[in-house]
């Protein structure tokens, strides 16, 4: 009995001793195991080390893939696909002519108010120019008066690469009607022949022409500037047009398609 039972006892302890073992070889295993898993990764991550395990070249073909996303992905993702939009890198200034106290023109009628024409051309014209990639700066977005002088320093202080101020015109002679382009700088030519083009085409309205004038806006500002006459106010019809939606609408569509156009032709 005492012999078996030291025997037994031995056999347990022997047994036991095994199990622990186990558990021991299973445990170390377990903690060296799932911190040595992750030590691979990190390697990666830092991009130090193991470049070799990992090369990140798959990274540019598939977007997908996350982990190498960080390091070498951002400018190949969009390179090679698609196109960049026509108006990328440009930044635009839009000049919504008169506001607050200050209505510009008043239309034949008496309820058509240039300031109020001018600005919802300014709003569809950004929306459309910042949809091709264009960084769109008004110089107001509201009915506020701003300063002439003001104006144009804020398209200077941007470094804007091109400055459109958007008007309706007034003639004591009620007969006259159609679109005008002014600039003053001979830099400003090519931009105002452009939009010209782009606007009487678009509104089939009269074409009045580009004309040279010293507007503030357009003399004072230090890039290819113009000052757009979308119609005469004093005139009844022009005035209806001026004053829908889907015309001013219309005009904003010319101005954007002509600011494309200007920069296509100086890219090619
Ligand atoms: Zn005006």
């Amino acid at each position: 009995m005492a012999l078996h039972r030291i025997a037994s006892t031995g056999a347990v302890t022997l047994r036991s001793s095994l199990v622990a073992t186990i558990i021991a070889l299973l445990f170390v295993f377990m903690l060296g195991g799932s911190p040595g898993a992750p030590e691979g990764p990190p390697g990666p991550e830092t991009g130090g080390g193991p470049p070799p395990a990992r090369p990140p070249a798959p990274a540019p073909a598939q977007p997908s893939a996350p982990a190498p996303a960080r390091t070498p992905a951002p400018a190949p993702a969009e390179a090679p696909g698609e196109a960049s939009p026509p108006l990328a890198g440009r930044v635009i200034v839009l000049d919504a002519g008169h506001g607050g106290a200050d209505p510009g023109a008043i239309g034949a009628s008496g309820g058509t108010w240039e300031k109020y024409n001018t600005l919802f051309v300014a709003l569809d014209a950004k929306a459309l120019l910042e949809r091709a990639g264009a960084a769109v700066i008004l110089t107001r977005s509201d009915d506020r008066y701003v300063p002439l002088g003001t104006r144009a320093a804020i398209a200077n202080r941007a470094g804007a690469d091109v400055f459109i101020s958007i008007h309706n015109d007034w003639n004591p002679n009620p007969s006259l009607r159609g679109v005008t382009t002014y600039y003053y700088h001979a830099r400003s030519r090519r931009l105002a022949e452009t939009l010209q083009a782009s606007l009487v085409a678009a509104l089939g309205a009269r074409d009045v022409g580009v004309m040279r004038r010293s507007f503030q806006v357009v003399r004072e500002t230090t890039m290819p500037a113009v000052l757009l006459e979308l119609g005469f106010l004093s005139n009844r019809s022009d005035e209806r047009l001026l004053a829908d939606p889907a015309y001013r609408y219309r005009a904003a569509e010319a101005i954007y398609n002509g600011v494309v156009q200007y920069f296509a032709q100086e890219a090619g």
